[in-house]
């Protein structure tokens, strides 16, 4: 199916119409290790979520909650195409430790590229395919995908200032309520202070902060200001090191 151009889609979302066409789909997918999973549009127009086969057999453990542009891929600016997926160094076998380690690796990415009608829904999951099949060449999978299509300047149904979108936490509280993983002792990585937003919102013992994609001196500065006596703040050039440093696998030394 080719891709949707911009004006196409801006008219279809501007009546909500093609966010309600994909509305109703729920259909199962094949995940890491050739597994059913099931991946939908939650609530019909913008909460997109894909789970594992048995989500609560991830519950009571810590998880790393991932930020997906500028940190697991390439920022290129409303990522919409698979061509256009470039892993960064590193990142593959990031999650690969954590998948060894048995740390539930779940990411949650705002996709306001959806609400401003730059790419669609179909898009989206064809973007995530390439670069799920890319990190599977590194022997790394993701437990859990979570998506926020609304953005508060979007069109049609979408326009909504939603709290799944970062800073909100609700991506995060979401998925602690399908895979009963443990916020409390649970991170967060991202290249803006949003992300690290969002976890402190949720309850998380910290965010880690990485200088790939948009996470420049400015942002590094402001995720460092979130920090708290209930919210630690960690900072590293990119997610391999930051994981390491945060002791969650084998290889990594403790972080204090
Ligand atoms: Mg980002």
């Amino acid at each position: 199916m080719p891709y949707f151009t911009r004006p196409r889609n801006t008219a279809a979302l501007r009546s909500g119409a093609q966010a309600n066409r994909i509305s109703s789909r729920r259909r199962p997918a094949t995940g890491p290790g050739g597994r059913r999973v099931e991946m939908a549009l939650v609530d019909g127009v913008g909460c997109w979520r894909r789970l594992p086969p048995a989500p609560l057999s991830f519950s009571g453990r810590r998880a790393l909650f991932l930020d997906r542009d500028g940190v697991v891929v390439s920022e290129v600016g409303y990522l919409g195409r698979p061509e256009d997926v470039a892993l960064i160094d590193g990142a593959g076998r990031a999650i690969a430790e954590l998948n060894r380690a048995g740390v539930p690796v779940v990411l949650v990415t705002n996709q306001s590229g959806i609400a401003r009608g730059y790419y669609d829904w179909t898009a989206f999951e064809a973007v995530q395919r390439e670069i799920e099949r890319r990190l599977g060449t590194q022997g790394a999978h993701l437990d859990a995908v979570l998506a926020c299509g609304y953005h508060a300047e979007g069109l049609g149904a979408l326009a909504v200032d939603h709290p799944w979108r970062k800073p909100g936490p609700g991506m995060l509280l979401d998925a602690a309520e399908q895979m009963g993983v443990d916020l409390a002792s649970s991170w967060i990585a991202g290249d803006q202070a949003r992300d690290l937003q969002a976890g402190r919102a949720a309850g998380l013992a910290g965010g880690l902060h990485v200088a790939t994609g948009h996470g420049d001196a400015a942002q590094g500065r402001a995720a460092r200001a979130l920090a708290s006596p209930a919210f630690q703040v960690t900072t590293a050039t990119d997610l391999l090191s930051g994981v390491l440093a945060l002791g969650m696998t084998p290889l990594g030394a403790p972080s204090c």
